[in-house]
């Protein structure tokens, strides 16, 4: 088998169904650039295991593979109740701040910030949105409800309040404990969950520092009212549809998905699409059409990556839904237009850095390079030549391993470990050697090449070389 390469990246998550290093290495090789581990779920015992896994699978395979540490966030959840209750329209529910085993009647709500902050008429949703309640009155220490949709209702399941905004860290206690774990083992990245201010991000950033790449969950309604802010905070971007689907309604979410899209693309940071997207393949070994369909339509608006979630960590067929999502996206990247469909418009260079790198694509296809290479420690400029969405493989050349690992969720891009140079001469020496070894480049090819200089100027894309490959 050989590794694939895909312009759009897979993000697999890893559970029981998969975080051995078998299925690690076969999912690896059906596609997967990234793996997320899931804090919501799972012990630190469970995850380092996993991480240690991942890196040998990486090593063994001589490729970089991204890991993602996603912290489980601020989740609310009710406390325990009593076996086989089921709520029916119409049914008053109360929420209590006491420490009992729910009934009939009542559950505990063990989060005070909800009973500060809610008021008669907003709604509260249970269990992914299946159970639904519009709060009638509130009194000290009780939120008193009308079952509007009902169902079974058991331990610990979600709670959802999108009509309030609450005044919560978005890192908990547990998540500052496994933020710690996740970056001494070294994770690449680190996700944030229900993020509502940029204020978060910061608070985040001063602990992680540059140990690893942040990525920002968008899963609340507040966080729509800064996205612009939240994107140029952050190192990317997962619109995670899951908890957006259930704090708004199903059908603002497409809509949502692309605005999202657009504006990551624009400003020119990786953007994920998750949640559900081959979600019928947790049992069964086809995806429906309309999953088939919701791939190839985050495709083709030119996402950075995929996610699979439950389909990969619980599922039935892990390796199947991996290999049926890059198929879907081998497919739509192949076909006439995808190029086209993928277009950044309206261009939007006002930065130095973009301008650079987009007068760089256009001279590439205008002389008949065969490739883009990027020079950069940080990666960076490897970022801004994807933002470009060129039709030529873009090589990005760095020494630096942790910057590799940190692109497996950017469009398009091949990374190439190299030396260390003191300046852009010594690299465009090393240059013809390094592709013709490492890449399909032929003596006599040209290339376009793109740097930030003086070197070691973090973030400084400003040249551009055209070169022949001897
Ligand atoms: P989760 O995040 O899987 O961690 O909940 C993704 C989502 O909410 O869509
Ligand atoms: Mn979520």
């Amino acid at each position: 088998m050989t590794i694939p390469h895909l312009a759009t990246r897979i993000l697999a998550t890893l559970g029981p169904a998969s975080n051995s290093r078998d299925m690690i290495k076969t999912l690896a090789l059906e596609g997967a650039s990234a793996f997320r581990l899931n804090f919501s779920h799972g012990t630190q015992d469970m995850h380092k295991d996993t991480y240690n896994h991942i890196r040998d699978v990486a090593k063994e395979l001589d490729r970089p593979i991204t890991i993602l540490a996603d912290l489980q966030g601020p989740k609310l959840r009710i406390s325990t109740i009593a076996e086989g209750i089921v709520l029916n329209i119409g049914d008053q529910f109360t929420f209590d701040d006491q420490d009992i085993i729910g009934d009939q009647h009542r559950v505990y709500l063990p989060h005070p910030e909800i009973f500060d902050a809610i008021l008669p008429g907003h709604r509260m949703l249970v269990n992914d949105g299946n159970l639904q309640f519009t709060v009638t009155s509130v009194e000290t220490g009780k939120i008193i409800t009308t079952v509007d949709a009902g169902g079974a209702i058991s331990d610990r399941k979600g709670v959802n309040v999108p009509d309030v905004p609450l005044k919560i860290s978005p890192l908990t206690e547990k998540d500052l404990a496994d933020l710690d774990f996740a970056l001494d083992l070294g994770v690449d990245w680190v996700a944030l969950s229900f993020v509502q201010h940029v204020t978060d991000v910061v608070e985040a950033r001063a602990i992680v520092k540059d140990r690893a790449a942040l990525m920002v969950k968008v899963e609340k309604p507040a966080a729509l009212e800064e996205l612009d802010d939240l994107i140029r905070a952050c190192d990317g971007i997962m619109i995670a549809r899951g908890d957006l689907g259930v704090e708004l309604p199903p059908e603002t979410v497409p809509g949502i998905q692309k605005e999202i899209t657009y504006a990551c693309r624009r400003i020119g940071k990786p953007v994920i699409v998750a949640t559900q997207m081959l979600e019928s393949m947790i049992t069964h070994h086809t995806p429906t059409r309309a999953e088939a369909s919701d791939v190839a339509t985050a495709v083709s608006s030119g996402v950075d990556c995929v996610m699979l979630s439950a389909e990969t960590a619980a599922g039935q067929y892990p390796a199947e839904a991996v290999a049926m999502m890059r198929r879907i996206i081998e497919t739509t990247e192949a076909r006439t237009g995808y190029a086209s469909s993928i277009a950044l418009k309206p261009v939007d260079a006002h930065n130095t850095y973009h301008a650079v790198a987009s007068s760089a694509t256009q001279l590439a296809s205008g002389i008949g390079a065969v490739c883009i290479v990027g020079f950069s420690s940080t990666g960076t400029t490897g970022v801004r030549l994807s933002r470009e969405r060129p039709d030529l493989p873009i090589y990005m050349i760095t020494p630096s391993q942790q910057s590799r690992q940190r692109l497996g969720f950017t469009w398009g891009i091949t990374s190439i470990l190299s030396e260390h140079f003191d300046s852009f001469d010594d690299a465009l020496q090393a240059i013809s050697s390094l592709l013709l070894n490492n890449t399909d480049c032929q003596s006599g090819d040209t290339v376009v090449v793109v740097a930030g200089t003086p070197f070691g100027v973090a973030g400084s894309t400003n040249t551009i070389r055209v070169l022949t490959l001897k």
